[in-house]
């Protein structure tokens, strides 16, 4: 339990690295770092995904965190230098403007600011709109065109600027807990189990996967060729414990009470249930959310590769998802950790996950 508060070195690296979705190269070297000396093998493959291997069962347990984050794309420089862009994923515009932010060009890092017309300069309608995507820009300081396109290309990827923060209690504010928290545990899990000396039955294949936050297309390719029989996903989940949040529409989830097992028809009802059992053994508080249609995790699609798999859903809760400032408590995180953990190892060759 992380009582005292330090995060450990492996999901700091995590946090730090810029990963926007479709240039998730900093996150997966991170993963290789880490995993390397732990499993029997780590294979990349085109679309980016890394692919963690341990044990030689007959069986295959996939466990999927994706190690892409939310994040923008130069589109256009106009004659100014100014910078325009398009989203990576699903933003709330009104986080758009007034932040720092890194654009990562083949020659490294160049830092710029979203700016937009300041609030003075507004008339009444103005402050109240949310700006358009294409109402906001990048400034780099560049004086021309010439002088932004010797530093940016089109197509470079861009990320918020925000540093990890520890806040009270076990808390953390950091820019993508969304899902490198998900993407740490699926790992965090596999070195564990590497030092045991009683292995699971099942091999244990652990995948970061890329370009979730566009439509879980890493996942789709991994599952394929990893061809479980049983899969979780672990990604974040809301926490629905801030200020006027409406409990009737969105339950109950608080950041603190443990992961979250969702049930629903993404869900194996006998995954479920086995998360379910493995918590209650182990004396882990968890949380249990309903998901009423596919979930916009990776999940989704790995539910049906090919014949269909055995597939859960483990969330870590999470405040202010997509925004440059996401809060996750870090028992939770470690919490997920022990649950997968205990899953893993209750596999047996004989179990039926047909209903
Ligand atoms: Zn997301």
């Amino acid at each position: 339990m992380a009582t005292h508060f330090e995060i450990d070195e492996f999901l700091l690296e995590l946090l730090r690295s810029r990963s926007p979705t479709g240039s998730e190269r900093e996150a997966a070297d991170v993963v290789e770092k880490h995993v390397l000396p732990y499993a029997d093998s780590v294979r990349r493959d085109v679309l980016g995904n890394r692919i963690a291997s341990l044990g030689d069962g007959k069986k295959t347990l996939m466990l999927a965190g994706h190690m892409d984050e939310i994040g923008f794309i130069v589109s256009y420089i106009d004659d100014n230098g100014f910078i325009f862009f398009e989203t990576l994923g699903g933003h709330d515009n009104v986080m758009l403007s007034g932040r720092r932010v890194t654009i990562m060009t083949r020659n490294g890092y160049v830092y710029g600011v979203t700016g937009k017309k300041a609030v003075h300069l507004m008339d009444a309608k103005e402050r109240k709109e949310v700006p358009e995507t294409h109402g906001v820009w990048i400034d780099i300081g560049a004086a021309s065109r010439a002088e932004a396109e010797s530093m940016v290309e089109i197509g470079d990827a861009v990320v918020y600027d925000t540093m990890v923060h520890k806040l009270s209690n076990t808390c953390c504010a950091a820019r993508a807990f969304d899902d490198r928290a998900g993407c740490y545990c699926v790992f965090e899990v596999l070195r564990k189990l590497s030092k045991l000396k009683e292995r699971p039955e099942y091999r244990v294949v652990s995948v970061a996967t890329t370009q979730e936050e566009i439509g879980t297309r890493g996942a789709w390719t991994s599952a394929f060729s990893v061809n479980p029989d049983v899969a979780i996903a672990v990604d974040v989940d809301h926490a629905t414990d801030f200020p006027g949040c409406d409990k009737h529409r969105f339950g109950s989830i608080k950041l603190g009470g443990g992961p979250v097992i969702s049930r629903g028809p993404n869900i194996n009802p006998k995954v479920f249930e086995r998360l379910v059992e493995c918590a209650k053994m182990e004396g882990i508080s968890y949380q249990v959310g309903a998901e009423s249609r596919p979930t916009g995790t990776d999940a989704r699609i790995i539910q049906t590769t090919r014949g269909g798999v055995a597939t859960g859903l483990v969330g870590i809760p999470l405040r202010y998802m997509h925004t440059p400032a996401e809060v996750a408590d870090l028992n939770d995180i470690d919490n997920c950790v022990r649950l997968l953990q205990s899953f893993a190892l209750s596999l047996k060759n004989t179990d039926d996950f047909t209903f």
